[in-house]
């Protein structure tokens, strides 16, 4: 048996970047950017108003003004702007010559549409500079960001329509179990619906890989086995649950070996998640996720999402807060680590009502995960917790 940060390091020490592609920008959300992404132009391009207003000499700002001209957005002024003079102008227009300043239209009184009084005046100019946000051939963008909806703005403005991206890797799923259903169908007694083969689809796609569900595997050396060996023909990486405790029927890490997987570990000092199985396979992964639903799920988390973030070259760390116990929480044994889901409020951590590794449910009301290490079987009152988010 190995610590889970023993385990962490094995999986994740196999990993390699894997090749790019280019993809269309707004199709690139939640894609790992593969290059430094540059400005072709000064942001903004030009002296811009930032105010509806009367672009005019701050010198001149006591005085009535005359209106020489007057500016929408997306037009070039004409006119230069001398002494008592002004250009009625609007937002994102550009700054006509000899203005240095813009009134803003809520504190200006207008006569005839022909002359302005400034009524009120701020210390901002109430000008955006050319360049004073992003300069030409300045990167706006870093290789290795994970890309969000405010990053395809930035593409958008700097012109990167083609974005090169780390391609997704495959992932297979194959649940295992003779008393698994698929969902649409009403368990007979004795059976259950299969609920991690969709958790793990969901989980591959929320960290932007590609799942390929291949089907629940009977609980049968021979089917196991061909499943497994499609799994692996076609896909970066294999995801297996159920089928790797110590049960009669349990074929998972006897069935990989066989397909040519070499395990590099199926124990774990962790709960939920103990017999937690990783193996290769050339260049190929396999991961034995146990059974029951919420260890599937917590280790999906802490090791499944890094491997797949790595091979994309995303440097993947969870949002770790540090927060005070709201009540005082102990467990019965301290052999393992044991991550428990918790909640927050009012700035306290509790634990959800769980019943253990089945109880998917209780996943529903946690908003992170908290851990106790090995050795320690009491969380005290008021003693500061890491919660990890999920
Ligand atoms: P196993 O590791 O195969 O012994 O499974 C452990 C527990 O998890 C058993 O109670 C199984 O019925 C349950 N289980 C296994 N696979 C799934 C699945 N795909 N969805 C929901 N529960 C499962
Ligand atoms: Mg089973």
């Amino acid at each position: 048996m190995i610590t889970i940060e023993k385990a962490y390091q094995i999986v994740l020490e196999k990993a390699y970047l894997l090749n790019t592609e280019k993809v269309h920008f707004i199709d690139s959300v939640g894609r790992i950017l593969a290059e430094d992404v540059m400005s072709d132009i000064d942001m903004p391009p030009f002296d811009k108003s930032a105010m509806d207003g009367y672009a005019c000499r701050r010198a001149d700002i006591d005085n009535v003004l005359e209106i020489i001209e007057v500016i929408p957005a997306g037009k070039t002024p004409q006119k230069e702007i001398g002494p008592n003079q002004c250009a009625k102008i609007m937002t994102g227009a550009p700054i006509p010559k000899g203005a240095d300043f813009v009134a803003m239209v809520e504190y200006s009184e207008e006569t005839d549409g022909k002359f302005v009084k400034i009524l009120k005046v701020s210390l901002r100019n109430n000008i955006s500079y050319k360049g004073e946000d992003v300069k030409t051939g300045q990167v706006v963008l870093k290789k290795g960001i994970k890309i969000e909806p405010q990053h395809i703005a930035v593409f958008a403005s700097v012109g990167y329509t083609n974005v090169l991206v780390i391609k997704q890797p495959k992932v297979a799923i194959i649940s295992t179990g003779d008393e698994l259903v698929e969902p649409h169908l009403k368990p007979a007694i004795s059976q259950i619906r299969n609920s991690n083969g969709y958790q793990l689809i969901s989980q591959v796609k929320a960290c932007g890989a590609v799942p390929f569900y291949i089907g629940i595997a009977d609980d049968t050396p021979e089917d196991t086995f061909d499943k497994v060996s499609k799994a692996l023909s076609e896909n970066d990486m294999v995801l297996l649950t159920g089928g790797v405790s110590m049960g009669s029927f349990d074929f998972v890490p006897e069935v990989l070996k066989k397909a040519g997987v070499e395990i590099l570990f199926d124990s774990i000092a962790v709960t939920p998640g103990k017999p937690t199985t990783f193996g290769i396979a050339g260049k190929k992964f396999c991961f034995g996720l146990p059974g029951n639903p919420v260890s599937s799920f917590v280790q999906f988390d802490l090791l499944v999402k890094p491997l797949i973030y790595k091979l994309m070259g995303y440097d993947f760390n969870a949002l770790d807060i540090q927060m005070p116990m709201g009540i005082e929480f102990k467990r019965k044994k301290s052999d393992r680590k044991a991550f428990v889901p918790v909640f927050i409020k009012d700035g306290e951590v509790f634990p959800v009502e769980y019943h253990g590794s089945a109880h998917i449910h209780a996943m529903t009301f946690a908003q992170g995960i908290i851990s106790f290490p090995i050795g320690v079987d009491t969380l005290l009152k008021g003693e500061t917790v890491h919660v990890r988010q999920i």
